[in-house]
């Protein structure tokens, strides 16, 4: 009917400070729903410290984010995961010594629906394994005996658990095989496909390119370029 979807994420002029150091400028961007969008810069640019501004972790911040109607300037970090962003953040955080099933349960677990009535994504265990290959048949090991691509994937696996609409990812391609590469690909592009959003982290352009829709690129915390892929 032509209307435009308003967009999941959208933030205004936030600026970050860690101390008295200010690392982001006027960050403005949006993100709709079933859209994937790419953060690139080098390193230091203040990506990650943008994924963090969002989910209320690390930097004073200030500015407008908004999610699905929610002010996130005004929620803790727990609140803002309970309405339905998933963020995975640049350091593996897994359970060693638990087997990775064990781990997968240990997400926060929601069932969810869209605004518009449509059930939301809602995976099982099982599901993740159609998600992920690589992890179906290491369900019963310790999560500290899979190899660090496999951890990362994990920690996805696990955050898809809680069901986001919006999933906030931290280079997931940084040090992975190209097996993992492609099932990093492939989980993005399916959960694409349900109607999820994804903030991706990434300064590797080639896993960009495979993605995302189009990319914001920071430069010393400040947006220097909004558009297409194709013209990055
Ligand atoms: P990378 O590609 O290396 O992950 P990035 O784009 O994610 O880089 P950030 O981690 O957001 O960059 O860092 C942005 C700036 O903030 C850098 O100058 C960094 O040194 C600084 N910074 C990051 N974390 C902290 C912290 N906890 N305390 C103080 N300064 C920090
Ligand atoms: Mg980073």
């Amino acid at each position: 009917d032509g209307t435009v979807p308003a967009p999941l994420l959208t933030l205004s002029g936030v600026n970050a400070w860690y101390g008295a150091a200010h690392i982001l400028h006027a960050v403005s961007l949006e993100v709709g729903q079933g859209e994937v969008v790419a953060l690139m810069g080098r390193n230091g640019a203040g990506k990650s410290t943008t994924l963090k501004a969002i989910m209320g972790l690390g930097p004073r911040r200030d500015g407008r984010i908004r999610f699905m109607g929610h002010a996130l300037e005004k929620c803790q970090p727990y609140e803002v995961a309970r309405l339905g962003l998933g963020y995975v953040p640049e350091d593996r955080r897994i359970f060693t010594e638990l087997t990775v099933k064990e781990n997968l349960i240990t997400g926060r677990q929601a069932n969810r629906t869209w605004p518009d009535g449509r059930p939301g994504l809602n995976w099982t265990v099982q599901a993740i394994d159609e998600l992920f290959p690589n992890l179906a048949g290491m369900k019963e090991r310790p999560a500290g005996a899979i190899s660090g691509g496999e951890q990362q994937m994990l920690t996805v696996a696990r955050t898809l658990m809680g069901n986001p609409y919006m999933l906030l990812l931290d280079e997931p391609s940084e040090g992975v095989a190209p097996v993992i590469i492609e099932q990093m690909v492939a989980m993005i592009l399916t959960l694409k496909s349900r109607g999820a959003s994804v903030l991706l982290s990434e300064q590797n352009i080639h896993f960009a390119r495979l993605v995302a829709d189009r990319a914001y690129v920071l430069e010393k915390g400040a947006i220097r370029y909004s558009g297409s892929m194709s013209e990055l």
